[in-house]
């Protein structure tokens, strides 16, 4: 393609409100520009990128047995009424009317078409197992759009689904998208981690979500090194080092002013995590103590995994129910459920002693009061691996993708029923995968750029050669790039031709930060000396090679095979 003939706004400056790398590189380099918050354009070479990325994706779903299909944006109410999903959503959900009045949503992922579909087209076990899939667009007014592509209120999503007779044909589908995840990130260039997630809105009986790490991230995941753990933070279990436990016997000690766990600390002289974090919270069942080491903060999603829902006790009520201030309330001698974080099953600590001013000293849990114990503490890094004990790392990470074992919600409230082999009736057994090409290519620019641009993973690279003539003006010049040019599209290899009449500077400049994975250069010396100059993008190496040499040896280097 020549740069002339091209749509390719290029821009010398950062725009003003990016803040993530690759929002600031795809708008530098002319690969998207933003209608209104989370809306996008994407411009001819963003299109490129996606569209190489859709096209791996598709090989990849196809290997797997996936058959493509295309389901509406728009849907009826009804359906996402009936799986309990219309109520249960919030806002997130674009909402409207048709002109007679029909409530309506713009789909904003599509289990229920899915069932909807498998319940009118699915009747017996032999038309399953089936894998569906769709590359289409979703629409969800999320709270803060942000990052350029990274988090969209429009995007593009491959969402796929697959149909099982029982939990043993869903494993076998499960797995098969696990990997066809893999191996569409792998040949995308990116880096990742494959980790546990929480099922969330989606229900069902296990997820994990795709990870690539990046500082613009929204997740964080807790990672071992040596056994391979990963969990998304959200419900990564982690073992604290234990501190080591003074002598202690049970005595109270006066606490005087000291409430919170770092003043008490400096009144006593000692390590937060020989304190105890006490909680008072109120859950529909009523009051609940909750109790964290004092260097620890408490998970409120996993607490609310097992105690259900809480909110944190008023003043009036902690003194009503302990008999004291909040900054001196314990464990010991209280009558209400208390549940102990599973750190505390080891040691001696400090606690509030239920009386203003006091705290009690070598309490030890299990032993002077009897909780229910959970894991309801946030892992850090250094924690031990909950596996094998190892230093657990925290990574801010991209999710990119994220699958789900649905198992018969959906096909439950929609009928998505077949006969078995004895003719009884049994729900279909539902997976959903879902995958972000624009969150991919976003991903893959924050994983590989510099200070001059992006450095494109050659897979997903709008062209795979940049070439470029120094100077336009040079009759002899163009004739030797104009020769090359059409070598290179004889030989397949998709080349960006920048034929502008521009500054060297200027189009050096542009080069790296559009970041194809090779540039030809023609310059003076490739009419004195007969060589011009082969750079990749990623290491700098450069060749110098005869012009007559430039096609077959630039083929060479590139590991794709042209289309
Ligand atoms: P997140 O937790 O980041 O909101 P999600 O769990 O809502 O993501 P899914 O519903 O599982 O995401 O969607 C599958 C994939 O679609 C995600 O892994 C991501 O690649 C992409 N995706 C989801 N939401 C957006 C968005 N707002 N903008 C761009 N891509 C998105
Ligand atoms: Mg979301």
């Amino acid at each position: 393609m020549r740069w002339t003939k091209s749509l390719i706004p290029t821009l010398k400056e950062d725009p003003a409100e990016a803040e993530a790398v690759s929002h600031r590189l795809m708008v530098r380099a002319g690969l998207v520009r933003q209608l209104a918050a989370g809306i996008y354009v994407h411009l001819p070479l963003g299109q490129r990128v996606m569209d190489k990325i859709n096209a791996i994706i598709r090989e990849e779903m196809n290997r797997i047995g996936g058959q493509e299909i295309t389901m509406p944006v728009l849907h009826p109410a009804e359906l996402w009424q009936q799986t309990g999903r219309w109520a249960a959503i919030g806002d997130e959900m674009f909402r409207l009317h048709d002109r007679g009045k029909r409530e309506m949503c713009l789909g904003m992922t599509h289990e229920e078409v899915i069932a909807w579909l498998a319940a009118r087209e699915i009747h017996s076990y032999r038309d399953l197992p089936q894998t569906w899939y769709q590359i289409q667009t979703k629409l969800r007014d999320e709270a803060r759009p942000k990052s350029g592509v990274l988090r969209t209120r429009e995007f593009l999503m491959k969402d796929s689904y697959t149909l099982d007779r029982d939990e043993a044909g869903l494993d076998k589908s499960y797995q098969l998208h696990k990997e066809a995840y893999c191996r569409i990130l792998e040949r995308c260039g990116l880096a990742f981690h494959v980790v546990e997630s929480d099922p969330g809105m989606m229900g069902g009986a296990g997820a994990h979500e795709f990870m690539a790490p990046s500082d613009a991230g929204e997740d964080e995941i807790a990672h071992c090194d040596r056994c391979g753990y990963s969990a998304n933070v959200e419900l990564a279990g982690s073992r604290p080092r234990n501190p080591t436990f003074p002598d202690w016997t049970l005595e109270e000690i006066a606490t005087p002013n000291a409430g919170t766990i770092e003043e008490v600390c400096a009144l006593l002289k000692i390590d937060p995590a020989l304190t105890i974090k006490s909680l008072l919270l109120v859950t529909k069942d009523g009051p609940l103590l909750a109790l964290v080491r004092g260097d620890q903060h408490l998970h409120e999603k996993k607490l609310s995994i097992v105690a259900g829902e809480f909110r944190p006790a008023h003043r009036d009520e902690i003194r009503s129910h302990l008999g004291a201030e909040a900054g001196s309330i314990g464990p010991v001698g209280a009558t209400l459920p208390t549940i102990a974080d599973e750190s505390l099953r080891v040691g001696r600590y400090v606690v509030g002693a239920n009386k203003d001013g006091f705290h009690l000293r070598g309490v030890v849990p299990g032993t002077h009061f009897q909780p229910r114990w959970a894991d309801i503490h946030h892992a850090r890094s250094g924690d031990g691996c909950p596996r094998c004990d190892a230093d657990l790392r925290i990574e801010r990470v991209i999710e990119v993708g994220n699958i789900f074992k649905l198992g018969t919600k959906y096909s439950v409230s929609l009928k998505a029923m077949y006969l078995n082999e004895a003719g009884e009736e049994r729900p279909i057994v539902m997976g959903s995968y879902g995958i972000g090409p624009a969150r991919i290519a976003a991903a893959a620019i924050e994983q590989h750029h510099d200070q001059l641009g992006i450095v494109w993973p050659e897979a997903i690279a709008p062209y795979q050669v940049h070439l470029l003539p120094v100077n336009m003006r040079d009759d002899k010049m163009v004739e030797l790039a104009e020769a090359i040019y059409t070598q290179f599209q004889g030989g397949r290899v998709e080349v960006l031709y920048d034929d502008r009449d521009e500054r060297p500077g200027v189009k050096f400049k542009d080069a790296d930060l559009l970041g194809l994975p090779l540039r030809l250069t023609i310059g003076s010396r490739a009419l004195k000396e007969g060589v011009v100059e082969l750079k990749a993008r990623k290491t700098g190496e450069e060749l110098r090679i005869p012009p007559s040499e430039a096609v077959p040896r630039t083929k060479a280097l590139l590991s794709r095979p042209a289309k």
